[in-house]
């Protein structure tokens, strides 16, 4: 079972955000700025290669919903997915990184 997976179960512990019949919202154990949590889908998807279209229309809603739980949706927020090798995924079960809590700086470097 995947790491996220088990964080679903429970088998691993994370400081929850939020969560809904489909998707799990917690924080990133190696924080990268103020706010930098993780939305994952519940069921194993490997990447943004393989959600379905309605399955995203799904997650677009809990991110919207989250981001103004957190009252981040105004100020702003990055949002990122890392896919597969060239894309820098280490855990490969699909998962959102939202950024926030402070201006962010430029991301387009190597
Ligand atoms: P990726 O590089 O795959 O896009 O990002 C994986 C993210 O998962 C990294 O930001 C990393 O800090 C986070 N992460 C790895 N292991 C754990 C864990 O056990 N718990 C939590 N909360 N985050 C983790
Ligand atoms: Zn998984």
């Amino acid at each position: 079972m995947c790491l996220f997976c088990k964080i679903v179960d429970g088998d691993i512990p994370s400081k929850k955000i939020y969560e809904d019949d489909e998707f799990l919202c917690f924080e990133d154990i190696n924080r990268l700025s103020k706010i930098h949590i993780l939305i994952i889908p519940k069921k194993h998807i490997e990447s943004f290669e393989d959600i379905l279209p309605q399955t995203m229309a799904n997650m677009t809603k809990t991110i919207q919903t989250i981001t103004k739980k957190l009252d981040i949706n105004k100020s702003g927020y990055r949002l990122i997915t890392n896919i597969a090798k060239d894309g820098g995924q280490e855990v490969k079960h699909l998962h959102f990184h939202l950024l926030s809590g402070e201006k962010l700086g430029a991301m387009y470097k190597k």
